[in-house]
């Protein structure tokens, strides 16, 4: 993918640098975000490609080679938040990390012209939005020599997707994209951003971890999330915490006991067992037992699907085929509602195990998932 070249094709001179940000799959660790909690995503090797050039005269061109649409031409002056910018609207997410720039205090008045290409599927729970805007958030980064650290810019990319492109989505899919390192998981404490590479060599144990995209989207999950959330915060209020994150996992009991609603005990109960999930799978990680994870996601399926209740039939479905084929373990991944979920496989079962799955999918008459495998990638860098 010559993306510097087709940048000069494009507008007609060469770029100041490239830049990439990958997508990611959440390992462990889902809806905990927002309480202040633990996740542990990583990168894929998917990523947004960027190149770009700085401008000295406010404008902010914008293009992807993904989308069928002409050069977005913006003012960087006029970035309005909630605004559809472009045809899609998808320049909100470029336009939106500018803004968000600007707005944290941050010299990027003379504009930049942009131009894209993405190898990450958009829509699949894989984070195409984050990787966007955080190669974004980097490119200005190093033209403007902002001196903003991984972390900082991850924060950028979230406030531009929350505010400007209007998503209310937590920091973790813009820190891994960000912060993640080849061979490795990310830690990340969503309370002060502070971050662990965990080693996750897949290859050397002989196991892979398959992405299964199930390409499905349930529109129920527009209001899902925001309702989840505010379930989360009033079972926080009623505790007498800030966040779910400060219910240790031993007063679990106790505290469900103090909850007389039955939704948010089941909120409640997923996320505090879900943080204690993320410290489960860290302790095996760095005893080198990779393997005894696999239940542990398995448990975490059955958490989001009976206690948060954001499955469907399709994760479902790729989890009890999976598993019944011999995974070691699996679960839904991300938002819910469709998506992806993960599977983990001895490298010699992934091929057994995907024809299962893909048999239990046509047998039940759903579209064939892609499947591929999650091979733990680097985060956001310069390529050129
Ligand atoms: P996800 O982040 O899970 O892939 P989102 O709905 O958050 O899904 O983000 C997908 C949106 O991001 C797309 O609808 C589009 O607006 C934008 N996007 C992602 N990748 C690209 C791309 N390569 N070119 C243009 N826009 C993109
Ligand atoms: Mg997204």
């Amino acid at each position: 993918m010559d993306v510097a070249g087709q940048f000069a094709e494009l507008y007609g001179y060469e770029p100041d640098g490239v830049w990439s940000a990958p997508g990611r799959v959440n390992l462990i660790g889902e809806y905990t975000d927002f309480n202040e909690g633990f996740v542990m995503p990583l990168a894929l090797p998917h990523t947004a490609v960027a190149a770009v050039a700085r401008r000295t005269d406010g404008v902010l061109r914008l293009h992807s080679a993904d989308i069928d649409a002409p050069v977005a031409e913006l003012r960087v002056d006029d970035l309005t938040p909630l605004s559809k910018y472009g045809q899609g609207g998808w320049a909100a997410y470029p336009a939106g990390v500018v803004w968000a720039l600007r707005d944290a205090g941050h010299e990027v008045s003379g504009g930049a012209d942009i131009h894209l290409a993405s190898t990450v599927p958009t829509g699949a729970g894989l984070s195409s939005s984050a990787a966007l805007e955080v190669v974004t958030a980097l490119a200005l980064n190093d033209l403007y020599e902002l001196g903003l650290d991984a972390p900082r810019l991850a924060v950028i990319a979230q406030r531009a997707e929350n505010a400007f492109v209007g998503v209310p989505c937590g920091v973790m899919d813009q820190m891994a994209s960000a912060c993640a390192t080849e061979g490795h998981a990310l830690h990340l404490d969503c309370r002060d951003l502070t971050t662990r590479q965990v080693p996750f060599d897949l290859a050397a144990q002989g196991l892979q971890l398959l992405v299964v995209d199930t390409r499905v989207k349930h529109e129920l999950g527009d209001g899902a999330y925001a309702e989840r959330r505010a379930g989360c915060e009033e079972g926080a209020r009623i505790l007498g915490v800030s966040h779910l994150r400060d219910v240790p996992y031993a007063e679990l009991p106790s505290s469900l006991q103090k909850l007389t609603d039955e939704k948010i005990r089941r909120y409640v109960r997923h996320v505090v067992s879900d943080d204690h999930r993320v410290e489960q799978v860290i302790g095996l990680l760095d005893a080198g037992d990779v393997r005894a994870i696999g239940p542990v996601l398995t448990e975490g399926h059955a958490s989001l699907r009976d206690d948060l209740r954001i499955s469907c039939e399709e994760l479902d479905l790729v989890v009890t085929s999976a598993n019944a084929a011999g995974a070691l373990g699996s679960r839904m991944t991300g938002g819910g509602f469709g998506g992806s979920a993960i599977v983990l496989v001895e490298e010699v079962d992934a091929e057994p195990v995907t024809k299962s799955v893909l048999e239990a999918f046509t047998a039940a008459g759903h579209t064939a998932p892609r499947v591929f495998p999650a091979v733990p990638s680097a985060g956001a860098r310069r390529l050129a």
